[in-house]
């Protein structure tokens, strides 16, 4: 069996750190078993969907690294739903309703106040020809019902094991609404039996949907898919994540400069036993990813994790995968540069401010009390070429010269040469800086 996975967004509005988690979980196990990842528009929604929507989500996964092997869109499917339909019609599987929400309404009331679960009766089951003659020249439309066994439906889900859905004690699901549109469910099957999906990787919202499902896919003769359902994301302190992080679309992550990598270690060990590590690449995330050890309890998201995790995800990467990106910031060309400024960063655009700081303009800063040492300090610069010695060689002259030590040693110095209170050692730097422009800084020149 090829395993076929499907992330299914509804392109009405942008991703956001919880549809990525389902997005990745299906993209990684699939990979994981040499499957394919497929993308899928559920956009039967034709008044809310939109184009611009479509293309932010295959530029939100694409800068994931979540690359599909294939994608199709719902909204070019109308034919294959309809026959779908049909075929459950012709076989009494699905019925014409004529209540109005409002009269559904009152029915859900009076079962709740004589105790009742709030099931549809299937009234509409027992219509006779004359009253839906009546209720078609009153102008009413129908909406359509798929109608349940009645039967408990079990499956083996790969997160919360052993399921069991009792279709006597749901309400027989609404497919089709009364001006014609599609509700999501009868698409969703007819879609992933026709893309041959293996595994329905997707939020425990849809428990209880996939009890129908299963039985609608039995009932058009396919196979049914192994599923997993996991936990949903609430923000850190218990709140819903929509809510709380409403504004934490993918997009935004993006541009605060977070890198995908970092975004992506975190929400696949989110909800399991198992530490959150930076992991640099995405073949390493898939050799470690394990959808069994998903949890049932909820997956709690801090912002802040990722803001942390990005910087021991740069303090790690190494120089190749930096390589592309500081040559467009002009960066110094080799590992050098890279590795004595990578330990400084939160965000790879901070490359940017340590650039600032060799290349300038710098204002340099010294202290009225530091003015003596610092010209003590211009005269015993190593002359010449600076190199990654020259810092140590320089201050240990100092320190004899001037009984100086510790941060009253350094300080003065990174403050003319930066100035900085603090950045990239200065050991570092100092080569970076180069010979002439040590000088003018600790002669307190200003550039520009
Ligand atoms: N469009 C559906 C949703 O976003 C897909 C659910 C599914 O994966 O089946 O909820």
């Amino acid at each position: 069996m090829t395993v076929r996975t499907r992330f299914a967004p509804s392109p009405t509005g942008l991703l956001h750190v919880g549809n990525a988690r389902a997005a990745l979980f299906c993209y990684l196990f699939a990979k994981g078993q040499g499957g394919d990842f497929i993308l899928r528009m559920d956009d039967t929604d034709e008044a809310r969907s939109t184009p611009e929507f479509a293309e932010a989500i295959k530029t939100d996964l694409a800068w994931l690294g979540l690359d599909f092997d294939e994608t199709f869109k719902q909204s070019e499917r109308f034919d294959k739903y309809e026959a779908a339909f049909a075929d459950l019609q012709a076989r009494g599987l699905v019925y014409a309703c004529y209540e109005t929400p409002d009269e559904l309404e009152r029915k859900r009331k009076r079962q709740l106040a004589r105790g009742m679960p709030p099931v549809y009766d299937r009234a509409a089951l027992a219509l006779s020809a004359d009253d839906i003659a009546a209720f078609e020249a009153e102008g009413r439309t129908p909406h359509y019902r798929f109608k349940l066994s009645g039967e408990a439906i079990v499956w083996d889900d790969m997160v919360r094991g052993s399921q069991k859905i009792e279709t006597a004690s749901l309400s027989d699901p609404v497919i089709r609404r009364a001006d014609g549109t599609w509700l999501y469910t009868l698409p969703s099957v007819v879609d992933d039996i026709d893309a041959k999906i293996s595994h329905v990787i997707r939020g425990e919202d849809h428990v209880t949907n996939s009890g129908a499902q299963i039985e609608i896919i039995e009932a058009l003769g396919g196979d049914v898919p192994v599923f997993a359902h996991f936990s949903l994301m609430l923000a850190a302190d218990g709140g819903a994540l929509s809510k709380r992080l409403g504004s934490l679309s993918l997009g935004e992550l993006r541009d605060s400069g977070i890198e995908p990598m970092s975004l992506n270690s975190l929400i696949a060990r989110l909800g399991t036993a198992d530490p959150v590590e930076p992991v640099q690449d995405m073949p390493t995330l898939i050799a470690g990813f394990d959808m069994t050890r998903l949890g049932r309890a909820p997956a709690r998201f801090d912002a802040e994790d990722v803001t942390r995790l990005n910087a021991r995800i740069l303090h790690d990467m190494p120089y190749q995968a930096a390589a592309a990106r500081l040559a467009e910031m002009n960066a110094p060309e080799g590992a050098a540069f890279w590795d004595s400024v990578k330990g400084n960063l939160t965000l790879f655009k901070d490359v940017a401010d340590i650039l600032h700081l060799i290349k300038g303009p710098v204002t340099p800063v010294i202290e009225a009390d530091d003015a003596d040492y610092v010209s003590a300090a211009l005269a015993a610069l190593p002359q010449g070429e600076l190199t990654v010695e020259s810092w140590s060689e320089w201050t240990q002259r100092l320190k004899e010269s001037t009984g100086r030590k510790g941060r009253a040693l350094f300080m003065p110095l990174r403050q003319a040469l930066t100035g900085q209170a603090h950045g990239p050692e200065m050991q570092h730097l100092l080569p970076l800086i180069g010979y002439d422009k040590a000088v003018a800084r600790l002669q307190g020149k200003t550039e520009g």
